[in-house]
């Protein structure tokens, strides 16, 4: 299985934007708006390429080992690790409910502080919203990407041809 330490160049453009393909894809399957879609852009953390905001926003959420990605108004960093084009399309679609969120509440990261206080990360409302759509648990039916790729394939057109082989391989496994 093919894996990259970037997300594959159907998923994200050269400048670290989201395809057309995907934004159709993430808007029409589960509603999150085009505009937080279309205007988020994607940085690696380890490319050296940060701003002294963005490096120290990175270092304050411990985007390091214990962090895959995090966001910050319309950038989502990320971490270099090896993916297969089905992971990080994961990846993307979680943290692009977040960028959803940020853009339609104005005290997203206020409400998300507060209930990290009281709850655990995983119990926090905008990450239970997120991991419907993304968790990745081998086996696990409930969340809606896995789902959807199973019972509407077609839905994924335009995404599918890329990530065909995997998928193909998974349902073959019982595994979505
Ligand atoms: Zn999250």
């Amino acid at each position: 299985m093919i894996q990259s330490t970037s997300p594959p160049e159907y998923f994200l453009d050269q400048n670290g934007r989201l395809t057309q393909p995907l934004q159709l894809f993430l808007t029409t399957a589960f509603g999150l708006s085009a505009p937080s879609l279309k205007e988020t852009v994607w940085v690696s953390f380890e490319e050296g390429q940060l701003n002294t905001i963005d490096r120290w926003w990175c270092r304050i959420t411990k985007l390091d080992r214990t962090f895959s990605a995090t966001v910050k108004g319309n950038k989502v960093f990320y971490s270099k690790k090896k993916r297969t084009p089905l992971e990080w399309l994961y990846l993307i679609a979680h943290e692009q409910v977040h960028r959803h969120d940020i853009d339609a509440e104005y005290f997203f990261y206020l409400k998300y502080i507060t209930e990290g206080v009281f709850t655990s990360y995983r119990n926090i409302s905008a990450e239970r919203r997120a991991y419907a759509i993304s968790s990745l648990a081998p086996g696990k039916e409930t969340d809606a990407l896995t789902l959807l790729l199973r019972q509407k394939p077609k839905m994924t057109g335009a995404l599918l041809p890329y990530i065909k082989e995997e998928l193909s391989q998974r349902l073959s496994n019982k595994m979505v």
